[in-house]
């Protein structure tokens, strides 16, 4: 089948076919998170909308090299260099060595990577992991005229920098309307220009985390990170950068702006960024105090929160929104998704023993080639569920006899419902054979409803299915009995 990707390029604004610079590969850099606390659901949005752009790109047969890092040094609380080092404030309120902080906070975001049913990327560099490769390029950056130290503390020189380059071009903004948002120096201030920022910060005896360096003891900047770790695994141009809207105005330009200055070359041919998680319209942030953990979400124990959800139909909800759209977070937003990703998956389990016939009256093909045209127009899972919900109709109606298709077309439909749904969109059945006492559970219920139903009981075999339901499970009638499925 003949491909042609697409995909929405921050840096130009449009939508541009994808061509990597090298034939079948790919280079893809995602900006992981600060392990200095719980990732909450907005972080896991954007982690899960890269896994399933890695777990596409991986199904078109690329040989993807996907790098996400793990920010465990230098991220101060404030984006511009202002306030305490993340991990050392942490780890003063814990009374923990900072490297415990990053220990447990790394390997819980681990737990929740896995839950979700995310792809482990191919390298998770850590940014202590990477000190001397920052050094070595924050050196490079200094005699290419483009950062200066004072007091072993050092600036990246944004207004000489901009003479040469383009400074807000991941904005479109120009530099002088940067400026204006920005406050006046004031006569303490040690850098030049109110958009410097700092490659390196020196740091005071008692600071817990510190190398030594050409400038002294200090640690790196949060930028300089992610310029130095995409250089050394990706190269100096690579195919994609990735990551949260929120990085774009700071971070990520900070991250051009020193790999140009450093190697002279446009770092990044695609820029993707996702849209954010909101509840009732804000922000979820740490700071909003509407950042609900993961496993919060899974047991219900949150005062915004009815009930508990399977990680796979929460990321059922996720995929059901385009990665450049806000999601909002509701209740019954996600109430609807459990719902769906049910009636798939029992479509998924009916097509198991779908009977073909001689002739179709349904166009496969064009259902598979549907599903495609969604992904390959920068990766519009919601279009791509719409077809896999066709996909399930389509079932439904020839397990009802109201539809046929041949042999060879129920093939293709198995192919194309068993790739989209499990190798892109990355979901699980929750509800396995293995679940064997359940099951028999389930079977007894069914088969007490079945009774009731007999002896013309239908309070009793109503009140079963409306319980039952009112639980999370699905029950289906059919000619051979009922079956059951939940999420
Ligand atoms: P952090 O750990 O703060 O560096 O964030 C890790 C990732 O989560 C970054 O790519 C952020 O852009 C992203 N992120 C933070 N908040 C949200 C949100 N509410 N919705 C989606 N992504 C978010
Ligand atoms: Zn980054």
């Amino acid at each position: 089948m003949d491909q042609e990707l697409k995909l929405y390029n921050t840096l130009t604004r449009q939508i541009e076919k994808f061509e990597p610079i090298h034939a079948g590969r790919v280079g893809l850099y995602v900006c992981g998170p600060t392990v200095y606390s719980d990732v909450h659901l907005g972080n896991c949005r954007t982690f899960i909308s890269f896994d399933l752009i890695y777990r596409y790109l991986l199904h078109l047969g690329y040989k993807v090299r996907y790098v996400r890092n793990i920010t465990d040094a230098g991220h101060l609380e404030g984006d511009r260099d202002e306030g305490d080092d993340k991990f050392a404030k942490k780890a003063k309120l814990e009374q923990l060595e900072p490297m415990e902080i990053v220990q447990k906070y790394t390997l819980g975001f681990h737990d929740v990577m896995r839950a979700f049913n995310t792809l482990a990327p191919s390298i998770e560099p850590t940014a202590t992991g990477h000190i001397g490769e920052q050094i070595e390029m924050i050196k490079i950056i200094i005699s290419s005229g483009y950062a200066y130290e004072v007091n072993g503390t050092v600036y990246f020189d944004v207004e000489k920098y901009n003479k040469e380059y383009s400074y807000g071009q991941l904005t479109n903004r120009r530099l002088d309307d940067l400026l204006e948002g920005t406050r006046e120096l004031s006569g303490q201030d040690e850098k030049h220009g109110r958009l410097d920022f700092a490659l390196w910060i020196a740091t005071k005896p008692e600071t817990l985390m510190k190398w030594n360096s050409p400038w002294g003891w200090g640690f790196p900047g949060w930028h300089i990170e992610c310029s130095a770790m995409s250089t050394k695994y990706l190269g100096e141009t690579f195919d994609i950068h990735g990551g949260g809207m929120d990085l774009q105005a700071t971070h990520h330009t900070n991250e051009i702006a020193q790999s140009q200055a450093c190697n002279h070359k446009s770092p990044v041919n695609y820029w993707l960024h996702t849209n954010m998680l909101t509840v009732n319209n804000v922000r979820m942030s740490k700071s909003a105090g509407n950042g609900f953990l993961p496993g919060e979400l899974f047991t219900g124990d949150h005062s915004l929160l009815e009930k508990g959800y399977s990680p796979t139909a929460v990321r059922f909800f996720m995929m059901q929104t385009h990665y450049r759209s806000t999601l909002d977070f509701s209740n019954e937003a996600l109430q609807a998704s459990e719902k769906g990703y049910a009636r798939l998956m029992a479509a998924i389990k009916t097509l198991e023993n779908l009977k073909p016939s001689a002739t179709s009256t349904s166009d496969i093909k064009a259902l598979e080639k549907n599903c495609y045209n969604a992904m390959n127009e920068d990766f519009n899972a919601p279009i791509l569920v719409a077809n896999l919900f066709e996909g399930s109709r389509i079932i439904n109606s020839v397990n009802d006899g109201k539809e046929a298709i041949t042999e060879d077309d129920l093939m293709l439909l198995k192919k194309t419902m068993n790739t989209f749904v499990f190798d892109v969109l990355g979901l699980m059945t929750e509800n396995t054979p293995s679940n064997g006492k359940l099951d028999t559970t389930m079977q007894i219920l069914l088969q007490l409803r079945e009774e009731a139903k007999q002896r013309k009981d239908y309070e009793t075999s109503d009140n079963i299915r409306k319980r039952l339901e009112a639980s999370g499970f699905i029950i289906k009638d059919a000619k051979e009995g009922a079956s059951w499925s939940s999420n």
